[in-house]
């Protein structure tokens, strides 16, 4: 298994792994042919998705995020850390994506880009990386 490690600025924040992700993918090439790459974040507040990356496009994520899960509207966990809103994002953005390999790379489609979405920093974070034969 891969390790990147993302130092983050912002509270809520979009950040692009594809080309990390394709340099794992590739030095594992040798190995494997075909088969299934899985990015996965180790962080409760935090989300592994794919989409694409325009700048239109990555703020109307973060103002969905905004809308749909506000900050301080009287979550129960608000009473430990206060930081529920940044956990009930993560569960909505998920925790990991999969993507298939075909001929040593990732099969990505054209617009598709993966990113590790920032739900409660900023913080330095581990996303991890398991390329898989098959
Ligand atoms: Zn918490």
């Amino acid at each position: 298994m891969e390790r990147i490690e993302i130092e983050t600025r912002q509270s809520t924040e979009l950040i692009d792994i594809t080309g990390k992700v394709k340099e794992i993918v590739k030095s594992k090439s040798g190995d494997v042919d075909s088969g299934i790459c899985v990015v996965f974040t180790k962080h409760t507040t935090s989300g592994i998705i794919i989409n694409e990356n325009e700048t239109g496009l990555k703020s109307d994520i973060l103002a969905l995020l905004n809308e749909l899960i506000p900050k301080g509207k009287g979550y129960l966990h608000d009473r430990i850390d206060d930081n529920a809103h940044s956990h009930l994002r993560s569960v909505v953005l998920g925790s990991s994506v999969t993507i298939p390999i075909e001929k040593g790379g990732l099969a990505l489609g054209t617009w598709q880009s993966i990113f590790f979405v920032e739900c409660d920093g900023p913080r330095r974070r581990d996303v991890y990386v398991k390329v898989i034969e098959g």
